[in-house]
Order: C-alpha cells, then sequence, then structure tokens
C-alpha cells in the first residue's frame, strides 16, 4: 500500500519529516467508518514521522440538515444564531475523529475554530479569517499528538461564533496551513483530484496531476465546487502547496496547484470547464441612454450588498438603452423587487428577469497567446441549438449565460470540442 505517495520531502536524520495538514470533506467523515478510514490514514501520516494537523467538514447532509432546520423557525434565520446553529455539524465530527485515533493508540486533541483562535471578521455565514494564533498547535504538536480543528468556523473580534460560507472548510485548513506554515496542505476529497470538468456531469473528465494556481482559481471563482475559492486565493497569498487527494483510495498522487509554470504542464489551450446554478439574470428594459443610469441601477444593487456578476448594456430603440445583469439565484427576488422601486425614477419601460439561467465557463492560461476559442464555444453550443443570452471574457476564461436545462450537455460538448478528454 503506498504511504503519502504525494509527499515527497528530504528527511534529514534528526529532523521530522513535514507539517501536514489534512482536510477531510462531509462524504470522507460520512459514516462511522469512514471516520475510522481517516483515523487510519492521520495515522499512517504521522507513523512516517510527519506532524499532523487535521481539519474536518460536517458529516455530509448535517450543514443541509442544520440549514433545514434554521429556515423552519424564521424564513431569513437570523445569520448571528445560524451560524451558532451551522458550527455543531463540524464539532461533532472533530470529536468523533479524536476517539478514533485514541481508540487506535494515537494521542489527539480536538478543537472548536475558537478554541484555536480562528478569528474571523463580523460577516456572518460568509466570514472571513483575519488571524490564526498558532501557539496552542504548536504546543501539543510538540508533545506529539494530533490536532483535529473543525473547519468552516471562526470567532469574531466580539467572541460570537462565524461561519465561513459552504466550503468553508477547505478555507480553514489552507489558512491553518499558512499560520502554522506546514509543508503541505491535502485537501483529501470524494474524487482523486482535480480533473478537468466535474466527473459527475461528463464520465470522460480527465483527472490533472497539476494546474496553475491562476486557473484552479478561475474554476473555482466560476462553480467548480473541489475547492472553495477563499481556499485558493489563501493558497495563492501564503504561497501554501496545495493537493487535492482522494480520501476513499490510497492511490495516486492527486492534484498538485502550482505556482511556477513548469514544463510537465499540459499544454492544451482550454484546460477545465466550470458550470455555476448559482446565478438568474435581471432586464432593465427602455431606460433613457444617458450619463449615469448604470451608476443608478448598479449603485443600488452594490447598497443592498448583492454581487453582480455579469453586465451587458445594450442601445433600444429611440434614445433607450436595455439593461441586464446577473446575481446569486438567492437575491433574484429581492433584486427584482429594488429594480422593480426604481423603475418609474429610471423611466424604465420593463423589468423582469429569469432565475433559470446557468453560467458555463472554459479556462485555460493558454487562451492568453490563442485567437478564436471564443468562436469555437460560440460555434460548438450553437451547432447543439444553445442560445448564449449572455457573455463575459477575462484573459483567461469565457463564460456564457444560457438556460439551465442545457447546462450538462454545454459541459460536455465544451468537453468534447476542446479535446479534454485526451491527454
Ligand atoms: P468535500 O465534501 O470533500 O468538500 P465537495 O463535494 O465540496 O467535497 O467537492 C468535491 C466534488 O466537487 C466532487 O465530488 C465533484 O463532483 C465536484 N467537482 C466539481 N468540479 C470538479 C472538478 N473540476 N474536479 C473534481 N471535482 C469536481
Ligand atoms: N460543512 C460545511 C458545508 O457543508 C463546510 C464544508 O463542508 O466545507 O458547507
Ligand atoms: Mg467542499
Amino acid at each position: 500500500m503506498a504511504i503519502m505517495p504525494p509527499f515527497r520531502i528530504v528527511q534529514t536524520e534528526s529532523t521530522k519529516m513535514a507539517l501536514i495538514v489534512q482536510k477531510y470533506g462531509g462524504t470522507s467523515v460520512g459514516s462511522p467508518e469512514r471516520i475510522k478510514n481517516v483515523a487510519k490514514r492521520v495515522a499512517r501520516a504521522r507513523a512516517e514521522g510527519h506532524d499532523v494537523v487535521v481539519v474536518v467538514s460536517a458529516m455530509s447532509g448535517e450543514t443541509n440538515r442544520l440549514v433545514a432546520l434554521a429556515h423552519e423557525m424564521q424564513e431569513f434565520p437570523d445569520p448571528r444564531e445560524l451560524d451558532v446553529v451551522l458550527a455543531t455539524g463540524e464539532q461533532v465530527t472533530i470529536g468523533l475523529l479524536a476517539m478514533a485515533l485514541k481508540d487506535i493508540g494515537v494521542p489527539a486533541k480536538s478543537y472548536t475554530g475558537w478554541q484555536v483562535a480562528v478569528r474571523t471578521d463580523d460577516a456572518h455565514t460568509k466570514a472571513r479569517i483575519d488571524h490564526i494564533d498558532a501557539d496552542k498547535m504548536r504546543a501539543d504538536l510538540g508533545e506529539g499528538r494530533v490536532v483535529i480543528v473543525a473547519g468552516f468556523q471562526g470567532v469574531t473580534a466580539g467572541g460570537d461564533i462565524a461561519t465561513l460560507g459552504r466550503g468553508g472548510s477547505d478555507t480553514s485548513a489552507v489558512a491553518l496551513a499558512a499560520a502554522l506554515k506546514a509543508d503541505e496542505c491535502q485537501i483529501y476529497t470524494d474524487v482523486d483530484g482535480v480533473y478537468t470538468t466535474d466527473p459527475r456531469v461528463v464520465p470522460e473528465a480527465r483527472r490533472m496531476s497539476t494546474i496553475s494556481f491562476e486557473e484552479m482559481l478561475e474554476l473555482a471563482s466560476l462553480g467548480s465546487k473541489v475547492l472553495q475559492i477563499r481556499s485558493v486565493e489563501f493558497a495563492g497569498k501564503y504561497k501554501v502547496r496545495l493537493r487535492v487527494l482522494s480520501s476513499l483510495t490510497d492511490e495516486g498522487e492527486g492534484t498538485l496547484i502550482t505556482f511556477e509554470e513548469d514544463e510537465n504542464m499540459e499544454k492544451a489551450v482550454v484546460k477545465g470547464i466550470a458550470f455555476d446554478k448559482n446565478q438568474a439574470r435581471i432586464n432593465v428594459r427602455g431606460v433613457s441612454d444617458k450619463p449615469g443610469i448604470a451608476y443608478q441601477i448598479l449603485g443600488s444593487i452594490a447598497e443592498a450588498n448583492i454581487e453582480v456578476d455579469m453586465i451587458i448594456q445594450n442601445v433600444g430603440a429611440q434614445g433607450t438603452t436595455d439593461f441586464s445583469f446577473t446575481v446569486p439565484r438567492g437575491d433574484y427576488k429581492p433584486t427584482l423587487d429594488l429594480m422593480n422601486g426604481l423603475k418609474a425614477d429610471l423611466g424604465a419601460a420593463e423589468v423582469n428577469g429569469d432565475d433559470t439561467v446557468c453560467k458555463v465557463s472554459i479556462v485555460g492560461v493558454g487562451m492568453r497567446s490563442h485567437a478564436g476559442v471564443a468562436a469555437q464555444m460560440f460555434r460548438a453550443l450553437a451547432e447543439e441549438g444553445i442560445n448564449i443570452q449572455m457573455i463575459s471574457t477575462s484573459e483567461i476564461k469565457v463564460s456564457v449565460l444560457i438556460d439551465e436545462k442545457y447546462m450538462e450537455l454545454a459541459t460536455r460538448v465544451l468537453h468534447k470540442t476542446f479535446g479534454l478528454e485526451h491527454a
């Protein structure tokens, strides 16, 4: 059985091999059996001589269950109290994993986010980590213990429990790795690395042995949920060596997120495809085409703390303009209400929208030096009769907004068009 195959580091005689942060997601700790397996994996890393800090998620389905419970109490749960409820999921798994480790003779200690002082800002349900105090963890490691920390949670300056947004345990792990100056942060999940697209949607998707930081950041921000975007941002900022691996097999080196181009990196122009259903489109039609209109529309949305993604402004009839933009699907109704409230002020002819849309994106640093990639994408979609509602591009990505019923078809077609199933 390969033991910690991804980890290559030169061992000197007197020093421990390395400090590793391992993160196990919901499926990986989804049952007592799986938690015991995680314990075995952690024990192996320790037997190899590594210091290990483990970050765990709640058992799969648990955070959703807690969200649903909260919604039974209040239509829009109070964010502070919602965080109190949501953070309980991870507290269960840290304790269970500590027990499983002790049961096989490995000294371990579990900590909630506030016990190890993961300090966050006040933005409940989407808090950002400001600071982590690594002293306590270092002391435990020095005494030969495995340290287990609850992911997804921290504590505000005022002492309140805060959570980091869905998928936030990835970010906890990378932030801890940065604070501890760990040699590697390993994200163990239910797939054995980062694929050219979600392998659940495209069975032909291929695992990449490496992916550049820039491309990973783009894929994560465009909806690939294999890593939470903030974890990738953290890895970039603090140059954390970050790897995605399977907790369900012992095989393979997973995918390493690299910061430098190396000659082994795949040269494909398009490297990956992401999709995102968390989208809704709003149209404001027939507003007068004059300076300040975009500000009037988008300023009010920014004030309501709603994030706007894609934007299109078209010249309409008789000195008017049509304005369309996208917001997260959960903000669809509030945004429509806001625009209807402004309709008279704007002199708009019509406000409407659609919350059954999705965004599909192709990503690759090779696009910088290749023309015609977008055209190839649009042709492939046209050949399938898929209508493009909006487009946005950057140097290394092209995104289209389409009807959500075509999301999987579009992803499969683009995967094929850009030859992603072949190495
Ligand atoms: P965890 O609970 O371990 O955090 P997630 O469900 O958050 O796991 O993330 C892993 C899932 O991400 C995979 O099961 C897969 O369906 C999905 N996924 C989306 N895009 C990709 C991709 N490009 N490569 C690998 N997995 C992806
Ligand atoms: N348990 C949290 C969630 O389901 C955090 C995580 O799993 O990363 O979003
Ligand atoms: Mg996740």
